[in-house]
């Protein structure tokens, strides 16, 4: 496969040539630079389980250490701090999620507003209809949503229903269909499998739910900042995602909620914490809840967690989720060609949808020497993620991996399966 240009007595691969026609043809590429790390060789394939800081990041977190808390002080709150939870959120509706605003609120972490959200609508579905007593959950969902759905149901006296799923798929339209009936009280997925990167259609699994009368609560932490969501067009309830993978908000940066209007104020969530009352500094007798989403708060809010995330969002704001997508289906197709070439020969295949209208930001290569193939590529700075059974994810977060990054780092797990095998 190695052609020898004689006039300039250079080498050159097709694929190299190939990756570098498509970074010069990437309307996103200069973005890259405004990522820490950006001018190492280092390949970054876990942009989707936590994405890199911006360079903006680096100076924001100083700037507000030194000037807002450090010069501010406790009247930050009054003046800054207690808005931007609804602010940032906001900006995560308008941005990410096609939220219109009011409805979408910067909490705690994924797991914990998942608890509150997915047990306020059981709660709500129950008292609407008795009958309802099923949570339908994957069984390949991520673990923290279905050992937190196992324990509302234990804790309501509620019980869930499991749905099968291929593991290099996900949640069809068919599945759900035959899951969800006159016991379902909440649906809760994820819109992209963090295994597979399966991209469920989630407008019509969401009128799958509603049409058996459900709720569903649509997790969005592999989607969020990487594939277009319509929560408002598409009709959703609840929805929570995290912040620190393509949203690059840093290690444990709190997550985000929408709840439809239309639901708010039907449903009471069970951490029933001073910032969620109507009136905060009222410090009054018993819990009132506010209206709107500072009702689904309960402590103090994370300020330092949710600064870095700004930087990405006003990112999204200027470039447009569908630009982001745009380039996620062609790194996506670009490592499923390059993984069928180079890694096919040695036995590893691509345990996620070929059709990228059924995929998410990351590919995962599936081979039984995978975890080794994982520990001796981060020892060479290359770094992607290992999933059982046999899943090396090549995680392409857009804005910040080049088409380059992403051949060099997939020769090296070419070289790496080699040695390992
Ligand atoms: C990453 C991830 C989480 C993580 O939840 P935390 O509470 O932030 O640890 C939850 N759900 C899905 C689908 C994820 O991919």
């Amino acid at each position: 496969m190695t052609t020898t240009d004689p006039a300039e007595s250079v080498v050159t691969e097709p694929l190299e040539d190939e990756a570098s026609i498509l970074d010069s043809s990437d309307p996103l590429r200069s973005h890259r630079d405004a990522f820490v790390g950006a001018e190492t060789s280092l390949v970054y394939f876990d942009g989707n389980s936590l994405g890199r800081p911006l360079r903006a990041s680096v100076e924001r977190l100083a700037a507000f250490a030194r000037d807002e808390w450090g010069g501010r002080l406790i009247r930050g709150w009054d003046e800054s701090w207690m808005q931007l939870p609804f602010e940032i959120g906001d900006a995560v509706g308008r941005t990410a999620i096609g939220a219109a605003p009011g409805q979408t609120v910067i909490g705690d972490s994924t797991t914990v507003l998942l608890y509150k959200l997915v047990r306020a609508a059981f709660d709500a579905a129950v008292a609407a209809d008795p009958a309802r007593v099923e949570i339908v959950v994957d069984r390949d969902n991520f673990p923290t949503d279905r050992y937190l759905v196992e324990g509302i149901a234990a804790e309501r006296g509620g019980r869930v229903r499991w749905v099968d799923v291929d593991l290099a798929g996900g949640v069809s339209a068919s599945a759900l269909s035959e899951a969800v009936g006159p016991e379902t009280a909440v649906v809760l997925l994820s819109h992209v499998a963090y295994r597979s990167g399966y991209l469920t259609d989630a407008a019509t699994l969401t009128r799958i739910a509603h049409d058996a009368g459900a709720l569903i609560v649509w997790d969005l932490c592999h989607s969020a900042g990487s594939v277009p969501v319509e929560a408002d067009a598409w009709d959703f309830d609840v929805a929570v995602g995290c912040t620190y993978k393509y949203l690059n908000g840093g290690p444990g940066s709190p997550a985000f909620a929408y709840v439809a209007s239309r639901l708010q104020d039907r449903l009471a969530q069970p951490i029933q914490g001073w910032m969620g009352t109507a009136d905060v500094f009222a410090m009054g007798p018993s819990y009132r809840p506010a209206d709107g989403m500072r009702r689904f708060l309960s402590g103090t809010p994370p300020i330092v967690g949710m600064l870095a995330m700004q930087d990405t969002l006003a990112l999204l704001e200027e470039v447009g989720i569908d630009a982001v997508r745009a380039k996620s289906i062609a790194l996506t197709e670009f490592a499923v060609r390059v993984a069928d070439q180079l890694l096919a020969p040695l036995g590893v295949t691509v345990a996620s949808p070929r059709d990228p209208a059924e995929r998410g930001g990351h590919v995962t290569l599936s081979h039984p020497s995978m975890r080794r193939v994982t520990a001796r590529l981060w020892t060479q700075d290359v770094i992607p993620d290992y999933r059982d059974p046999g899943g090396l994810r090549i995680g392409l977060s857009p804005l910040s991996t080049s088409f380059a990054e992403t051949l060099a780092g997939l020769r090296a797990v070419e070289a790496a399966v080699r040695a390992e095998s």
